[in-house]
């Protein structure tokens, strides 16, 4: 077995050749692993960010990938990274469609998939799920159904971990039946506990009580609580833990009971026990704690038989002391800043894992991982801090991102035009820095965040500002309660987004005309408009009378007998042409006609009627342009009336059949017109 020791360049810095990624291996050699399948394609069972993760690093391993995607997510991106996408769960709600695992299993058996990715989230923790892969014959990249089933349930997983020797919170043994098995708990134990849902994650389904009183109402709300989100509403209790730090350890292993640990992340900063800025290695961590942890979490891992990665949960207390809280049997949100500092790719090993290589052929032995500077990742949401971090929605109107040195971005919807939906959970970019140590990492992180220019949704940009520039983030340790105890992070300092609102208020005036006041002192002049008399009685006869009287070859004689010469009225139309367009209306009109049929009789026309007038009447005045023929008719009885044809497009702009047409001016001499100007014709000879 030959290893390749890739060593690449990262950014433009002189002195960065220390990323060397182990490559699995050489082109020409194939593992001596008698369990050796290779994996020619992989369906992400997933969407967003973490599929585009897992196509990105199949792509890197010469892998054909296939995405699935609900009816909700046509327009998302993880369908365009794939080399095949595929709708599920059609007629489905948009989460339900990710959980469809027959509709899934189809897909993959139908495109010849060889392993099934899950991400995060959705089914990648349900064994159901992995049994349904391994019964059709596709391989699940994650640990065994039984192991998955173990982890998925946190009673067993911390019966595992007292087995197996490890610290486990002080807590129920099986999930409590009543609350009087929580009084019971408490009066052992004391206050404060903390119930937790038996099948929870994401922070979901936990309550803590602090007092007596509290408590039958919190028992009932996290089981309620544990019922709709998880569909199990079996609850346990813990002791609190005051002020922990959630500190957690990457494991790997492989089919041949490998087991290594990648080092551990602190996740300490969270909200609503809910991860938001995860940072690697940990803060200021005592050696001698580093050892107990990463050892307590490859000897759990060894006891189950774990395979593939995952992550052991642990919380350590204000003495140093720890203890395990659960495993998560599947890639972490959080993975990211383990892979900056110790240059392995996870996905990669997954992979390779799931194919049947060992970890020593694919180079990875305990005594070879280091720790390799620090990284922080940001969990950049389309959420405002300002109202309870409330999911905003709607399209992306501006998106510049942060780049350059020291900076990883892994998203899907970070661009301009993304549309962000309200149907699914609202990570907008993981943003991720590494620098040689952690205030250096943290400056390039508050760089990037300040470099980020996102219009049209809300993030949560500037509290993870105040959380990067924190002192005691910066400079010392935070626990589980920082966010909590540290009000002064919602001091957000607001964007002032001076080109958006330049860019509105162009585009309303544009649109509206100017609302302001005009900016000089001179007020308008005061106008008197002179309105002209209209003479009593009927108007004096015109063109019309001859036309009515003796046709339409009558009047064509009396026009061409005429000495002088004669004139066509457009004002009709330019009124409704004209920028007036929707200033002038029937009403309007109907005050002007009775003076032109007194004054300017001898017209030859008054051109007042076209496809202008219903573009105007129809669209903007809702007036009915046939109603405006008919009034006018009445009051301009004398001067014929001429109207604007265009051709086979009458007053509209398509071609319609002549016999259209011709009804069409049928209706409208009926109506009042009496001449008809063809104006152009652009309907071709058939
Ligand atoms: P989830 O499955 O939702 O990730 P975890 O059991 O990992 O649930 O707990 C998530 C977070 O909840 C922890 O990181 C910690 O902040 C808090 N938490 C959980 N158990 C305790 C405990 N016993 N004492 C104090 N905090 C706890
Ligand atoms: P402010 O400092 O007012 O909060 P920003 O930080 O959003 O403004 O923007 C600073 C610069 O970014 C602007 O001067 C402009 O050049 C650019 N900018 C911001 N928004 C847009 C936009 N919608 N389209 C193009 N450029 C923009
Ligand atoms: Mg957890």
């Amino acid at each position: 077995m030959v290893l390749y020791l890739g060593v690449v360049r990262h950014g433009l810095g002189m002195l960065s050749i220390r990323r060397a990624y182990l490559l699995s291996r050489c082109a020409h050699t194939s593992p001596q692993s008698l369990d050796y399948r290779p994996i020619k394609k992989v369906l992400v069972a997933n969407r967003g960010e973490i599929a585009i993760r897992v196509f990105r690093a199949c792509t890197e391993l010469g892998i054909r990938t296939v995405a699935v995607y609900s009816e909700q997510d046509t327009g998302q991106m993880h369908r365009q990274k794939a080399d095949e996408a595929y709708l599920i769960g059609k007629g489905l709600p948009p989460v339900a469609a990710y959980l469809h695992i027959p509709d899934i299993i189809k897909v993959a058996k139908e495109n010849n998939v060889d392993a099934i990715h899950p991400g995060y989230g959705f089914l990648s923790e349900r064994s159901d799920f992995a049994q349904a892969c391994e019964d059709s014959g596709v391989r699940f990249i994650g640990p065994s159904p039984e192991v998955v089933h173990k982890m998925g349930d946190k009673v067993e997983a911390r019966a595992l971990a007292i087995k197996a020797g490890v610290p486990v919170v002080p807590g129920t043994d099986a999930p409590i039946s009543s609350q009087q098995e929580a009084q019971e708990f408490a009066k052992t134990y004391g206050f404060p506990i903390i119930f937790k849902a038996a099948y929870g994650g994401g922070g979901r389904g936990m309550r803590v009580v602090r007092e007596y009183e509290e408590l039958e109402e919190n028992y009932q709300r996290a089981y309620s609580e544990a019922l709709a989100a998880f569909g199990n509403g079996a609850l346990f209790v813990e002791k609190f833990i005051e002020k922990p730090r959630h500190i957690e350890v990457q494991i790997l292993g492989d089919k041949y009971g490998n087991v290594i640990h990648l080092y551990e992340r602190d996740c300490s900063i969270q909200r609503r026990h809910q991860k938001v800025v995860e940072v690697a290695p940990a803060a200021h961590l005592d050696p001698h704690l580093r050892d107990r942890l990463t050892s307590d979490s490859v000897k759990l891992a060894k006891q189950v038989g774990y395979e593939n990665a995952g992550t052991v949960e642990f919380l350590v207390d204000k003495h140093g002391k720890h203890y395990f809280i659960e495993v998560n049997s599947r890639l972490q949100v959080e993975h990211t800043v383990t892979e900056e500092i110790t240059d392995v790719d996870l996905v990669h090993a997954q992979i390779r894992v799931c194919e049947g290589q060992s970890l020593p052929e694919l180079g990875l032995r305990q005594d070879k991982i280091k720790i390799n500077g620090c990284a922080i990742q940001c969990r950049v949401t389309t959420e405002d801090p300002a109202r309870g971090f409330q999911p905003d929605t709607g399209r992306i109107e501006v998106f510049r991102s942060a780049e350059g040195m020291g900076i990883r971005l892994d998203s899907a919807s970070a661009f301009q035009g993304a549309v962000i939906s309200p149907h699914y959970d609202s990570l907008l970019v993981k943003v991720i820095s590494s620098g040689k140590d952690l205030p250096t990492a943290a400056s390039k992180m508050l760089r990037a965040l300040a470099e980020f220019r996102i219009r049209g949704v809300k993030t949560n940009i500037p509290f993870l500002q105040n959380v990067l520039g924190n002192n005691q983030f910066l400079h010392s340790t935070v626990d589980t309660q920082f966010i909590d105890e540290n009000q002064d992070l919602f001091n957000l300092k607001p964007t002032q987004n001076r080109a958006q609102k330049l860019l509105h208020y162009l585009g309303h005036v544009m649109v509206n005309g100017p609302t302001t006041p005009i900016p000089v002192k001179a007020k308008p002049s005061t106008t008197d408009p002179v309105i002209p008399p209209v003479p009593l009685g009927e108007p004096p006869a015109g063109f019309r009378e001859v036309l009515l009287k003796e046709g339409p070859e009558g009047f064509a004689r009396a026009v061409r007998q005429h000495q002088g010469l004669l004139l066509m009225d457009t004002t009709f139309r330019d009124a409704h042409q004209s920028l007036l367009a929707t200033r002038v209306r029937t009403h309007d009109l109907k005050k002007i006609a009775p003076y032109v049929a007194h004054n300017f009789s001898n017209l030859f026309s008054v051109e007042n009627w076209g496809g202008a007038t219903f573009d105007v009447a129809m669209r903007f005045l809702s007036e009915c342009p046939w109603r405006r023929l008919q009034q006018l008719r009445k009051l301009l009885p004398n001067v014929p009336f001429q109207m604007l044809l265009r051709g086979a497009n009458a007053v509209g702009y398509t071609n319609y059949p002549d016999n259209a047409v011709f009804k069409f001016c049928e209706v409208a001499k009926e109506n009042g017109m009496d001449i008809f100007r063809v104006f152009d014709s652009p309907k071709l000879p058939t």
